[in-house]
């Protein structure tokens, strides 16, 4: 992607300043999946990279990463799996706890979602802090899934997220950077 198309997307995403809180920037992605060339541009710019990876699935964080997560599976040639808030998930599942900045919540992903060695590349629409990044590669470890990427359109990198899954062993990739929270 060259510097014009990436300004295009960073312009593409809208900004609400003090949602959902004061002293939040929101970073709303509503504004880019509106706008088919950007969506594509986004499609394109997180698949490219994984055309040769041998990928079996994509997973997906709820609920943006799933809108994400879909269309980059399909362009790969992989399956779709989804992370879901606790509860969701029909079958049986594993879950994992995780910090938010106030109290905890859980993730889930069906036990039979991933076989052992299975070659999957995580997305979500944008890393802040990494903790719920960090669950979802705890979930796809619990299951044997071999992580080949973690992918986001958005990082806020003065948060540490992506330094923290580095530090895991995931290599990380996102499309465009916003400073601040
Ligand atoms: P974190 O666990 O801190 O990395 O937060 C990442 C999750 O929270 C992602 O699923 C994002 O969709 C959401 N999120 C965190 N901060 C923002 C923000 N400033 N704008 C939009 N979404 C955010």
């Amino acid at each position: 992607m060259d510097a014009r198309d990436l300004e295009a997307l960073k312009d593409a995403i809208r900004c609400i300043p003090d949602y959902p809180k004061p002293g939040i920037q929101f970073r709303d992605i509503t504004t880019l999946l509106g706008n088919a060339p950007m969506f594509r541009l986004a499609i394109d710019a997180l698949s490219h990279p994984w055309s040769d990876s041998r990928l079996t699935h994509v997973a997906g964080i709820e609920a943006r990463g799933f809108i994400l997560g879909g269309a980059v599976a399909q362009r790969v040639g992989a399956g779709f799996v989804p992370i879901r808030k606790k509860g969701k998930l029909p079958h049986e599942t594993v879950r994992v706890a995780y910090s938010l900045e106030y109290g905890i919540d859980e993730m889930e992903m069906h036990r039979d979602a991933l076989q052992p060695g299975e070659r999957v590349l995580l997305i979500d629409d944008l890393i802040a802090t990494g903790g719920t990044a960090e669950a979802a590669v705890k979930l796809l470890r619990t299951l044997g899934a071999e992580i080949v990427a973690a992918c986001f359109v958005i990082d806020l990198p003065e948060l540490g997220g992506a330094r923290r899954l580095e530090a895991l062993g995931v290599p990380v990739r996102s499309l465009v950077a916003f400073q601040g929270h």
